[in-house]
């Protein structure tokens, strides 16, 4: 047919997300079959939230609240601000997609550090936006005065990611107070937090004090990762009304549903699944360093729940043994990194049978 789509897409490639556990078992004749690839939570979803699906079961013949009005409530009164400064999406993702297409035109540029969360990029060739990638400094720190001095006339978003996906380093405090107080304000800055809860850095910000002080930057969190609910696509943002008002313009007016509304309103509530995800992902991330230096493989400290390792040469192919042999990690090939993977931090029992076969294969 000569049906031609945009000549932007030709350019474009959505991540691809870790094969589901399912696919494994069938292609490779498997039963047990661990997964961490994707940064999910391995205690499961908030007990809070299913009780609260299972009650709002009988109302799904109607369409969900387009304000999602109760849960901006609660997240409102979670972190003390108005409603007017909150928009919930479907996951993250739709956040990153929606702030491109409410600020970017064609030709705009994009300020995104790399290695990152790709989807910042693919949301910005979307708008037919000119990616600026900044590199990370040598231990994958943030190079601020570099994304300073890529500023230009036309820089319209700078993406920041803390902790990062997937090198588990942080933007400081100092260093985003920086950035806010030397970029131009007509330059909106969105700060990813979506592993904010795995930080145990007391130089760490999640930026709100930030948002508070009415600079223009975007805070981005999401349900998907200590609230477990990755699956019911969940996230929001935090910023000045006026960004958030641009923002709720582009989107469409169901794009949360009611089982993820109610779900995310009873999860912001259970302070208690979120500290034992914490708990877990900080002991476990520790123990796992020990591991890794008995069998000598490099790796980065990380902030949240994974970690970057650095196998060698050998990553792509151990990624692969290790998938056949019933664990599912992350090859850091797509972010540029093919010395790497990523493996996400599980429960002791995953984190162990990791381990093993990284004894075996590596
Ligand atoms: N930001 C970062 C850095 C992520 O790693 C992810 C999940 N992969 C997201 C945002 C979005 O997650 P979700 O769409 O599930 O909220």
């Amino acid at each position: 047919d000569n049906v031609q789509a945009r000549g932007a897409l030709q350019q474009l490639k959505a991540y691809s997300p870790g094969k589901p556990i399912w696919e494994v078992q069938r292609e490779f004749g498997l039963t047990t079959v661990v997964k961490l690839a994707s940064n999910e939570n391995p205690l499961g979803p908030s007990p809070r939230a299913l009780e609260a699906i299972a009650s709002a079961m009988s109302d799904l013949h109607r369409y969900p609240d387009a304000q999602t009005i109760d849960l901006r409530k609660s997240i409102a009164g979670k972190f003390d601000l108005p409603a007017e400064q909150i928009i919930v999406t479907n996951g993250g993702d739709e956040l990153i997609t929606l702030v491109s297409e409410a600020f970017l035109e064609e030709g705009d540029e994009v300020i995104v550090p790399g290695p990152s969360f790709s989807e910042y990029e693919f949301a910005g060739k979307l708008m037919c936006a000119r990616i600026i990638t900044i590199p990370l400094s040598a231990n994958y720190e943030y190079d601020v005065e570099a994304m300073l001095d890529a500023v230009s006339e036309r820089t319209k978003i700078m993406f920041l990611c803390s902790p990062n996906n997937p090198t588990g380093t942080i933007l400081r405090k100092a260093q985003l107070q920086r950035l806010l107080d030397a970029l131009p304000k007509r330059i909106l800055v969105v700060l990813d937090t979506a592993y904010s809860h795995y930080v145990t850095a007391d130089d760490y910000t999640d930026g709100i004090e930030y948002v508070k002080a009415g600079y223009p930057l975007l805070c981005l969190r999401t349900f998907s990762k200590a609230y477990g609910l990755a699956g019911i696509r969940v996230g929001y943002g935090i910023a000045p009304e006026s960004i958030i008002r641009s923002i709720v313009q582009v989107k469409e007016p169901f794009n949360v549903n009611a089982l993820a509304q109610v779900a995310a309103a009873a999860a912001i509530l259970d302070d208690q699944h979120v500290e034992a995800s914490s708990r877990l992902v900080q002991e476990e991330r520790q123990r796992l360093y020990g591991l890794l230096r008995q069998l000598g493989i490099p790796y980065t400290e990380s902030m949240s729940n994974f970690i970057l390792i650095k196998p060698g040469a050998s990553a792509e192919r151990l990624c692969r043994q290790l998938m056949e042999s019933g664990v599912i990690v992350r090859f850091g090939g797509g972010w540029g990194l093919p010395d790497h993977i990523r493996i996400t931090v599980g429960l002791p029992e995953e984190n162990d049978m990791l381990m093993d076969k990284l004894r075996e294969l590596h």
